[in-house]
């Protein structure tokens, strides 16, 4: 493998099952870790400062931006999101792929920015089955899953700037083809080339 690390953007309607396929994935591997967003949100039920996210007001998430210290950042559904700079680059300077589990307009944010990064989009095999999964994890009120569902509808329509697309049918397929990926983007020629050139 090559010795940079990958930066992996995931991103697709909430329910698609970004969470289960990703950490399906990383099962027994210690190349990969996730980024801890910063959010404006009010942390739900279960949720720990530091695991799921950094819980700041809005004055310190602006101080932030001021400061040049996310990498990427967006509003969505009236809360703000951002991913840290620093630790994210200092993963991937020791080597590690780094996930960002990120919605689309940062995700476009980065493609900007950091060109290699790699875009992927993780969509379940149907609208109804997607609502079957919002329903099951029961976490979501009625008014809530209609909104993921139409949320849902707005991102295919923007998503053509993503490198890959999984089709979360099966979570063991699902989670292999998201290690493939990782495998194919390790072999790129040009993270390679200098190896020809020295032989
Ligand atoms: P996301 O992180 O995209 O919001 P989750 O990983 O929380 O989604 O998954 C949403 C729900 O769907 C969970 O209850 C999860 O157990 C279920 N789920 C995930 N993948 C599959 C799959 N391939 N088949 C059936 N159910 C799944
Ligand atoms: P939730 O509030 O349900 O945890 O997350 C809502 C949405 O925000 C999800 O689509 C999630 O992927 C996205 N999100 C989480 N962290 C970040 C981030 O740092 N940047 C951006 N742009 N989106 C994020």
């Amino acid at each position: 493998m090559s010795k940079k690390g990958k930066l992996l953007v995931i991103s697709g309607p909430s329910g698609a099952g970004k969470s289960s396929v990703v950490f399906k994935a990383i099962e027994g591997r210690d190349d990969i870790c996730f980024s801890t967003s910063v959010t404006t949100r009010n942390p739900r039920p279960g949720e720990v400062d530091g695991r799921e996210y950094f819980f700041v007001k809005l004055e310190r998430f602006l101080e932030m931006i001021k400061n040049n210290e996310l990498l990427e950042h967006a509003e969505y559904v009236s809360n703000r999101y951002g991913t840290p700079r620093a630790y994210v680059q200092q993963r991937l300077d020791e080597g590690k792929n780094v996930v960002l589990d990120i919605e689309i307009q940062g995700a476009r944010q980065v493609r900007r920015m950091m060109p290699e990064a790699v875009l992927i989009f993780i969509a379940p095999p149907s609208l109804e089955e997607l609502e079957r999964r919002l329903r099951g994890r029961a976490t979501d009120t009625e008014e809530a899953i209609q909104g993921r569902l139409k949320r849902a509808r707005q991102e295919y329509q923007e998503a053509d700037f993503y490198d890959y697309l999984i089709v979360n049918d099966d979570l063991e397929k699902a989670a292999a083809q998201f290690n493939a990926i990782i495998e194919a983007e390790h072999c790129r020629f040009a993270d390679w080339s200098e190896l020809l050139k020295k032989a």
